[in-house]
């Protein structure tokens, strides 16, 4: 269990004007991720307000000793996988150290600060690239509200399948197409079999979806043939970010049966950038909402006290969407959803535990998604196949558009922030795709 310390006092300000109050990046959250410079190479950072500290320059200049240097020198490398190996200890001592360098009364501050341009980057100028070589991409179906939702469609009188109670329901996705934020999305191509047409015919998906997601990046993992103990799943988790599951519905709905989502989900998914750290959200951690009357009690392996009680989180979410037609006119993205991480049926851990449970290896660089996070309120989901009813009950922009899905020219956004009184509010950072027409 990860405690509180130093770090995350909120009265800590940071030389690096732009962090102190900070929605996503103030001195309390030090994300970690790979970006690149104008005119360089990858390398790994840490996001600082509007900056970004180049960890790798940072190492080279002697600035870790002990653990935290053992963590700052696996993080030099072009992916973040050596460090996601480590596990908790290195990774919080790189952490202390990091709070201590950037600290507005930091002992070494001068010297620090005298790096200038060597040690910090404009995030503006930079790209962001994937935190870690993905080995495997999994997406689980933990959002209940959103499995009610979608369930509710297809039977009114019995959404949930009776084993969505019992096991973290979850499918392996492609790990090959898992982009950072920002990229254009192409619109897939397909199988469509609407219920109208006889035959299925192929061609640009007609019912273009999002899902918001949170994603978790594994850490150390296990060896195939064991297991991983639902008590010792959490220094499994090295980082989460923010994940949309790009689904093409009308290619889904024709070629799930009988073996899930193929086509529909694994033409692209895109993550938000920044690695943020189980030690950033400790204050931030919550109980597991108690299970309504009814419902079973989690098997054994999936049962722990100590997860129970502060396995949760509790991050709000939103979605907005940028229309082409408000891009061109400069206007902002609209709110069209959002909900809080606390309405997952599962927690992280119980997912790690669970995805172990048979034997299957875990490895560093793995990702997770939770499955679609919806609320109970129509402004409170998180996929337009729910807000619109599969497409029936087209949304109303404020700018008077609508949408049943998708356009070509549309961008999603996600955005998160997680708040709590005494402590400084950290947020994640953007999730965007902009989706561009089929090949
Ligand atoms: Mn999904």
């Amino acid at each position: 269990m990860t405690s509180l310390d130093e770090t995350h006092d909120q009265n800590r300000r940071s030389w690096v004007a732009s962090a102190n109050g900070h929605p996503d990046f103030p001195i309390q959250n030090l994300p970690f991720g790979i970006f690149q410079p104008h005119g360089g190479a990858p390398r790994s950072g840490v996001a600082i307000g509007d900056e970004i500290l180049d960890l790798k320059e940072a190492f080279s200049l002697g600035l870790f000793s002990g653990l935290a240097r053992e963590a700052a020198e696996a993080a030099s490398g072009a992916t973040l996988n050596p460090l996601m190996a480590l596990g908790s200890a290195a990774r919080v001592a790189l952490r202390a150290r990091l709070s201590a360098l950037l600290d507005e009364a930091g002992a070494e501050r001068t010297k620090v600060e005298g790096y200038g341009t060597v040690l910090l980057h404009k995030a503006v100028d930079c790209i962001l690239h994937l935190p870690a070589r993905i080995g495997d991409y999994t997406d689980f179906y933990a959002g209940i509200n959103h499995a009610t939702n979608v369930g509710r469609l297809f039977r009114p009188d019995n959404p949930l399948l009776p084993n969505y109670k019992y096991v973290p329901i979850g499918y392996h996705g492609r790990a090959s197409s898992v982009r950072a934020s920002g990229g254009a999305v192409v619109r897939p191509n397909g199988q469509r079999k609407p219920a109208t047409e006889e035959f299925p015919s192929y061609g640009p998906s007609r019912n273009f979806d999002y899902e918001l997601e949170l994603g978790i990046w594994i850490g150390p993992g296990n060896a195939l043939g064991t297991t991983v103990p639902i008590a010792a799943a959490d220094q499994h988790i090295v980082g989460y970010c923010l994940l949309n599951d790009w689904s093409a519905r009308d290619i889904q709905g024709w070629e799930y049966q009988p073996l899930g989502p193929f086509l529909a989900k694994n033409f692209h998914t895109t993550v938000s950038p920044w690695l943020v750290t189980p030690e950033a959200l400790a204050p931030f951690r919550a109980a597991q909402a108690p299970r309504p009357d009814g419902d079973p009690r989690p098997l054994d392996y999936l049962w722990d006290d100590g997860d129970q009680a502060t396995g949760a989180l509790d991050i709000a979410l939103e979605v907005l969407l940028l229309t082409a037609g408000r891009r061109m006119a400069g206007e902002e993205p609209i709110r069209i959803g959002g909900s809080n991480t606390r309405e997952l049926y599962w927690t992280p851990a119980q997912m790690v535990a669970h995805h172990a449970s048979g034997g299957c290896n875990l490895g560093p660089g793995d990702l997770f998604g939770s499955g679609t996070i919806s609320g109970t309120t129509t402004d409170s989901f998180g996929s337009l196949l729910e807000i619109t009813e599969g497409g029936r009950k087209p949304l109303a922009l404020p700018s008077g558009e609508t949408r049943r899905f998708l356009e070509d020219g549309d961008e999603v956004v996600f955005r998160a922030q997680c708040r709590r009184e005494g402590f400084a509010t950290i947020g994640f950072g953007e999730c965007r795709g902009r989706v561009v027409p089929a090949v």
